[in-house]
């Protein structure tokens, strides 16, 4: 039986990681199990940086946007004798179990810590959308919203200037955010991981655009693809029309989290705690079809990073 649990966030930051800690602080406190906080990921769990939770440590958190816990990136929990190390200061309090809430590198984590006899349970959270095992990560829609609120601003200085404006988004290997931002900012053209780059299309959409009488472009770019500042100097040098590059950055990851991502963080949150306390490790929790569910960490990160909904890809050319 389960008597205490661990909690921490990890990775990249997300809107609506705090509605998860709360969900799982409150779950756990209902059926009589500790919980304790772990600050800043895996890098606190190896500096023994951990504390006991109570109730209202989590109360007038769920409007508010990053993590209470801290996050990191700790690249040494790669090795075997540092999360052993890990392990120690975890079991020294009588803790059995763990809740990390990230991405799929923490999911790895969280993995290597099931099979050294610690079971976890990952909950995603990150705005890339990039996890298997769930429809949605927490953290996404609040970008998204976010993200569409820049285009929607660009939009309006672009149509003054007679400009084409490119977005950079975040989504590492996944087109998600970027073709989803693309969609509701009714941008141009979209650029993303999955598919490759035709410039050629790119440049021949916003003439024709421009010479049918249109006064803005909006593109949206995906990380890792290609400089901004250079693809603007491209479409100018190709189009003849005046282009600017917006990086958006961490911009996208902080914020108020949406009643979505709350939503969503509280129902993984509630789930990850009930699956320790009925003695399941090792698994991811996640949202498929509007129904929680649940599967082997292993297998959510044995195949590449999730990749887009191939089906919207083409949408905002179809539509420019
Ligand atoms: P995300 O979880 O958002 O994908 P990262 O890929 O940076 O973010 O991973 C977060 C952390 O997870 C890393 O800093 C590291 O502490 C841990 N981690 C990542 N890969 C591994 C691995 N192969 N083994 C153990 N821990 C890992």
């Amino acid at each position: 039986m389960i008597k205490r649990i661990g909690i921490l966030t990890s990775g990249g930051d997300a809107p609506g990681m705090n509605a998860a800690i709360r969900a799982a602080v409150r779950t756990a406190i209902a059926a009589d199990v500790e919980i304790y906080g772990i600050r800043d990921g895996y890098l606190g769990l190896h500096q023994d940086r951990i504390s006991r939770m109570n109730t209202l440590d989590v109360t007038n958190i769920i409007g508010r946007g990053g993590s209470i816990l801290g996050s990191a990136r700790f690249r040494a929990f790669e090795e075997e004798s540092v999360r052993r190390e890990a392990i120690e200061n975890l079991r020294k309090r009588e803790i059995d179990s763990l809740v990390v809430i990230g991405g799929d590198g923490s999911y790895t984590g969280a993995l290597r810590l099931t099979e050294m006899g610690f079971p976890c349970i990952g909950v995603p959270g990150t705005i890339d959308n990039d996890v298997h095992g769930t429809d949605f990560s927490i953290g996404f829609d609040t970008a998204l919203n976010t993200i569409v609120e820049c285009i929607d601003r660009l939009r309006d200085t672009s149509n003054s200037h007679k400009r084409v404006n490119i977005v950079e988004v975040m989504g590492r290997h996944c087109g998600d955010l970027c073709v989803s931002a693309a969609i509701a900012g009714g941008a141009d053209f979209a650029i993303v991981p999955e598919q490759p780059f035709d410039s050629a299309a790119l440049f021949r959409s916003i003439s024709q655009a421009f010479a049918a009488g249109k006064r803005h472009g909006i593109v949206a770019l995906c990380e890792n693809i290609t400089n901004a500042e250079l693809l603007a100097n491209d479409i100018e040098g190709n189009t003849g029309i005046e282009c600017r590059a917006t990086v958006l950055g961490h911009i996208q990851r902080g914020g108020v989290p949406s009643a979505q991502d709350r939503i969503l963080g509280s129902r993984l949150g509630e789930l990850a705690v009930k699956l320790l306390i009925d003695g399941i490790g090792g698994q991811c929790v996640g949202i498929v079809n509007g129904e929680l569910t649940h599967n082997g960490i292993a297998e959510s990160i044995k195949s590449l990073p999730r990749k887009f909904d191939a089906k919207l890809a083409a949408l905002p050319l179809r539509l420019a």
